[in-house]
């Protein structure tokens, strides 16, 4: 009774009386960040133990490595080894608080912000909220397909493949094993090129052992593309080789379709085609996600929000945007950046530096983008590589696709596993146990589906 007594009065002194949340009292300027994405993650790893209070809001308690969420889809990775829970990453910053909340408006004329757990001040406002799928308004492809926008998305892949593929050795009916064993892929950007050779993989090499039932030829991957060509932002060579890897995996590429409706077991395209499929997997598309309270003139195309170049959103004199959902509009960059890692990452520590000189008083450079390159992986020991003049494929593009990412994923341990569950996959085509924990059930089937 009396410890618990002891530890209410220490927590009511730590709080602003201003605020609903409770955080610690601090005379330093408060930089809020809505979003520990890489672009917030970045931000905070520069202004740690520096002469600010700053304050993490996410919606999860973990930071997110987006580029493998197709490894943990395909059973390839554990999921707890591509994410990492923000307090672990944040151990010893002593200006630093994280606060699991959803932050649902801004108001800019308060200087303050309201979130799923109540409201709280800031000097300064930094929007890191990344992006969301886009359907592009199609309702139904809504409702029955998967996009991978997040660790819970990977998840319902994982289980919706593995649940329709138990289906398939039931039903006696052709067309809907059929129906259950065919796997469609919307989008031939990275995220669709790498869920479509992955895929390609488990049916090569993980089907027939665990499916003895029926031969590998029963699962076909089709990989839809609305252009002529995969990987557009690549180079030609780049785009011509993946082509080549994904068809010497059997993968189906379909150039210049659209898919126009899609009921949950057949897919259309604009061309009229239909395609018997149960696993729709979206990566066509995504848009800016950010809370309400932003003037909707600052918004430009795909949701994002223009700012000028020092990241400042257009007309908010103390509200920033790093990452996916900023957009900053030059003459060298009229649609903004491109929305990879690197542009968040670079972002988000060159804003800690300016935020830093402008608390000082100082004038900051505006920011200027880096171009590190692009890789993208088609397989094992299979994939891309543009850096710069240097454009090459195969396996020394491979290899240099698992160190870079070996090595971006946060936490030592996390690196182990990944690096560990790759030099097994490497010598024995062994992916994880490949469990249903849980029953997936698509919106179109249940209010929510099931987390
Ligand atoms: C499947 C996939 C594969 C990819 N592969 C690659 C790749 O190989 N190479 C590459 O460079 N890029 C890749 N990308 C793109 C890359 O992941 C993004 O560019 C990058 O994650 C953007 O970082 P960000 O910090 O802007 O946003 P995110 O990383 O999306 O982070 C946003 C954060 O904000 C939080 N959030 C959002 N709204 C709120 C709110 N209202 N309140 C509280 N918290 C909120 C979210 O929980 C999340 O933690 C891939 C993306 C996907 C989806």
């Amino acid at each position: 009774m009396k410890d618990s007594h002891t530890h209410k009065k220490i927590m009511s002194s730590a709080c602003k009386v201003t605020d609903n949340i409770c955080l610690p009292d601090s005379d330093l300027p408060r930089v809020v960040i809505i979003g520990g994405g890489f672009a917030g993650l970045a931000l905070v790893e520069k202004l740690k133990h520096k002469e600010v209070q700053v304050v993490l809001f996410d919606k999860n308690n973990f930071h997110q490595f987006q580029p493998l969420f197709y490894q943990v889809a395909t059973s390839a990775l554990e999921p707890d080894s591509i994410v990492f829970p923000f307090r672990k990453q944040f151990k010893g910053y002593k200006n630093v608080v994280f606060r699991l909340a959803e932050v649902e408006e801004i108001q800019p004329s308060s200087n303050t912000l309201t979130t799923t757990k109540g409201k709280v001040h800031y000097d300064y406002l930094v929007l890191a909220t990344g992006t969301t799928t886009n359907f592009f308004g199609m309702d139904s492809v809504a409702q029955n397909s998967l996009g991978m926008k997040d660790i819970r998305d990977s998840l319902n892949i994982r289980h919706m493949m593995l649940q329709n593929l138990e289906q398939a050795a039931i039903t006696c009916d052709d067309d809907e094993r059929d129906s259950l064993t065919n796997f469609v892929i919307v989008g031939g950007g990275p995220a669709g090129v790498e869920m479509a050779g992955a895929l390609a993989e488990f049916c090569k090499y993980i089907l027939q052992k665990d499916y003895p039932e029926y031969p590998a030829s029963i699962m076909n991957i089709y990989l839809i593309e609305a252009i002529d060509e995969l990987l557009s932002t690549m180079s030609d060579k780049a785009s011509s080789k993946t082509l080549k890897y994904l068809k010497d995996l059997n993968v189906k590429v379909l150039f210049n379709e659209s898919v126009s409706d899609y009921d949950g077991s057949e897919v259309t395209t604009n061309s009229g085609k239909k395609i018997l499929a149960r696993n729709l997997i979206w990566t066509a598309g995504v848009k800016g996600q950010f809370p309400k309270g932003i003037d909707e003139k600052h918004v430009v195309r795909g949701n994002r929000l223009k700012t000028d170049s020092f990241l400042m959103v257009e007309g908010c004199k103390n509200i920033f945007a790093v990452g996916d959902i900023a957009a900053m509009i030059t003459t060298d960059t009229p649609k903004g950046h491109p929305q990879v890692a690197q542009t968040a990452i670079q972002q988000g520590k060159y804003l800690g530096n300016v935020l830093l000189k402008i608390i000082k008083g100082e004038g900051a450079k505006p920011f200027e983008y880096k171009d590190k390159g692009s890789l993208a992986t088609v397989g094992k020991r299979k994939a891309v590589a543009d850096l710069g003049k240097f454009k090459f494929a195969g396996y020394f593009a491979w290899l240099l696709w698992s160190i870079v990412h070996l090595l971006s994923i946060s936490g030592f341990r996390n690196r182990l596993m990944v690096g560990f569950n790759w030099a097994v996959s490497y010598f024995t085509y062994e992916k994880s146990n490949r469990l249903i924990i849980r029953n997936f059930k698509h919106k179109s089937l249940v209010d929510n589906t099931e987390e």
